[in-house]
Parts: C-alpha cells; structure tokens; sequence
C-alpha cells in the first residue's frame, strides 16, 4: 500500500511551484543562448536574467543591481563573509550567533583558523539574542557581524532592524542569512539597515542550486568567484539562466501570495501546535512562542528520541525533522537546542514541522490523529521494530 505523501519539512526544501517550472522551461529547452552573447538569439536570455533581478528586488524592497544570482544560500553567505572582511584587512572580529545555519558557523570556524577572533553572541532559553551585548561587543576592531533573520530549526526571528542599526551607528558592516525568512516575513530592505542579505532558491518554491546575495549599493564588494564579467563583474560563471529565472518567478509568486498565504500557513500550524500540546503530555513548544515564523513548530517529547517519532511518522507518510536535516541520524541534540540549554530529555525528542501554502486542514488533522498514539507507544515500549 502506498501513502499519501505529507510533507512538512519546509524548512529543509520546498517542492517547486508548478508556474517556476513552467516559467524555467524555455530555457531548458529552445532559449539556450549564452545570456553573454551579442547575438539577437541570446536577447531573450538576458531579458529573463534581468526580469528575475527585478522580480528578486521587488520582493526584497531593494534594486536589481543589488542583487547577485549565486548557486545557492550556502555561497552567497560565504561570498557576503568573505567578502566583507577582505574588504576591512585591518580589522579582525566577527561577531556572530552560536544559533547560525552551519553555512556560517563552518566560515567562522574557518576564519578562528587563520586568526580571526570570532565572538558568539549568547542566546536565552527561548533562542533570542540580547541587543544589549551586541551592542557592548562591538568595537574599533569588529569587521562584520552576521545574525541570521530566522532560525532554520525553531523559527525563531531576530531583532535585524535594531542589530543593524547598531552596527551601521558604528560603521561596522552587518549580514543577515535571510534563507528561512524570505517570504515568510515582509523585508524592506530599502528600510532595513542591512549591507548583505542571503536566500535560497529551494527554500521558496524553486529548484535547489540557485541563491540570490543583495549587497546594498556602495557597500563593498569583493568577488569570491573569479573570472569573466557576470552579475555586474561580482559573480564569475555563465549564469544558470533557467535557474535563476525560476528563482524570480519564486520571488513574484512569494510577493502575490504574501498576505493570503502566510496566515494561512500560520493558523495551520497553530492549529497543529494546539492540538499537540492538548493530547500530548509533558511536550513543549522549542523557541520564542511569538517572535516565530508563521510556517514552523519545533516540538518536543519528553522521554522520546526524535529519530524514533520520526520514522514511526514515516510509516505514515508524514515528513518532518529532528531540527537540521545536516544532523538527522545522530541521537545529539542539535547545536541550536545546545545553545538554547534545552534539558536533555526534551532536546532528544524535538520534532519539527514547517509547512507551506501547499499544506491543508486535512492534513494537520491527520498528524493530530496519528502523533498522539506514537509518543504513547514510544513511552511505553520504545519503537516497534516491525512496524
Ligand atoms: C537552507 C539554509 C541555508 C543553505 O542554503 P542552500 O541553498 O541549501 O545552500 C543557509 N541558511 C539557512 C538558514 C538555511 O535554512
């Protein structure tokens, strides 16, 4: 017997809208033109890689020169780190959070090799930061900060206007991974005090390997990838035409669904929330309750391994996750749950849900009929092998 599949794990990837594959076609297909040519052939090519320059703007509240096509979240925060700190030789902290999607802790850790002195600001038990501290460490010395809009894991969302506000005070250059928050939350970057900004394709309704990075015009720029004159001399590569158009048809389709869309989402997921912590006991919401994406619910069981809920939901079709798909068969609480001080019997057993507009009632109703009785049977006699 097949399953139907229920997919809420949004916040690992999302399922590619059916108007981003149509509008991605052509360029697969008979629009094949390198967008560099000069040729009357390749007009077609460069008028999609503008119009998504547009289309990305537009949502972000910036200008399409702003906006650099890259090939994913991961590359554009690397290239937004780098590039800032390259552009500041003379100054040697970086200051971040312990809460980062491993796209920036993995460059932090690269930068303490070579000498850098990265500082982690502390998150509380509800995984906020405190402006407070921020605003202490900053110093003559400080390049960059990078604080992430939302947290991947529990949907946590971060004070970015006010975080920026204080670097920009001090002239110290200030990043945000925005991958999670990108048409979730409404960002204005023409309001926002913010020099780079990070997304992803795949995790707003496009296909996985394509990313945009904003850089804020007249902050600096140093290109990680080297070579021909692409993305206005920034990012060297033939550009992945077909991708990068669907990444703006993703970011025109965010921009129209925006206001209908995400208090949908958000009442299914407090529908989901409520109904759990009604017929589960000793379960917890993980992460600020209010300060939260719309779309996200990290929960956790008491006395249960999130791997063994997760398989069981499985049986099911249901897809959810132990947090970060980056760690997903290790029994370690995640290094956001560690940073948060979650104890450990709940931290082992967090589940997350994240949905999107594609999910329904139906659904939710159906996690709620199923999740109960498998937390009840974990408790009592562990997972059934021969489920
Ligand atoms: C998914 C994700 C990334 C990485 O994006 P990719 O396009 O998969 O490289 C970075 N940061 C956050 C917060 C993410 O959720």
């Amino acid at each position: 017997m097949t399953v139907p599949l229920i997919y809420f794990d949004n916040n690992a990837t999302t399922r590619v809208a059916p108007q981003v594959r149509e509008a991605m076609q052509p360029f697969l297909l008979d629009e094949y033109a390198n967008p560099s040519s000069i040729y009357s052939f390749a007009h077609f090519a460069q008028d999609a890689l503008l119009a998504a320059h547009e289309q990305a703007a537009e949502l972000l509240g910036a200008k399409p020169g702003e906006i650099i096509m890259t090939s994913c979240g991961t590359e554009s925060d690397s290239t937004a780190i780098y590039s800032a700190l390259e552009s500041r030789p003379e100054k040697k902290t970086f200051i971040t959070t312990p809460v980062e999607h491993s796209a920036v802790l993995a460059v932090a850790g690269r930068l303490t090799e070579r000498g850098y002195r990265v500082v982690y600001l502390n998150v509380d038990s509800g995984g906020q930061i405190d402006l407070e501290e921020l605003e202490a460490l900053l110093s003559e010395d400080t390049a960059l900060v990078s604080i992430m809009f939302a947290n991947n894991e529990t949907g946590v969302l971060y004070p970015i206007a006010e975080a920026g506000a204080l670097c920009r005070e001090r002239g110290v250059l200030f990043h945000t991974d925005a991958v999670q928050a990108v048409g979730k939350v409404a960002i204005n970057l023409a309001a926002l005090p913010v020099d780079y900004l990070s997304l992803s394709g795949h995790k707003l309704h496009a296909p996985k390997g394509v990313g945009a990075l904003y850089a804020r015009q007249g902050v600096p720029f140093v290109p990680f990838m080297l070579g021909g004159h692409q993305e206005y001399n920034r990012r060297a590569g033939t550009q992945a035409v077909p991708m990068i158009v669907a990444l703006g048809k993703a970011c025109e389709l965010a921009r129209q669904k925006f206001s209908d869309e995400n208090p949908k989402v958000q009442r299914l997921r407090d529908c989901l929330q409520s109904g759990l912590l009604e017929a589960i006991p000793d379960a917890r919401v993980l992460g600020d309750a209010e300060k939260r994406l719309p779309n996200t619910l990290n929960m956790a069981f008491k006395g249960v391994y999130s791997e063994d809920a997760l398989l069981m939901l499985d049986k099911y079709g249901i897809c959810a996750s132990a947090g970060s798909a980056c760690i997903a068969d290790i029994h370690e609480p995640s290094h956001v749950l560690k940073a948060m001080r979650v104890s450990p019997e709940f931290a082992g057993g967090a589940v997350r849900f994240s949905l999107s507009g594609y999910n329904t009632q139906e659904e939710v109703d159906f996690v709620l009929e199923k999740l109960p009785g498998i937390i009840r049977q974990l408790r009592s006699h562990g997972p059934d092998a021969d489920w």
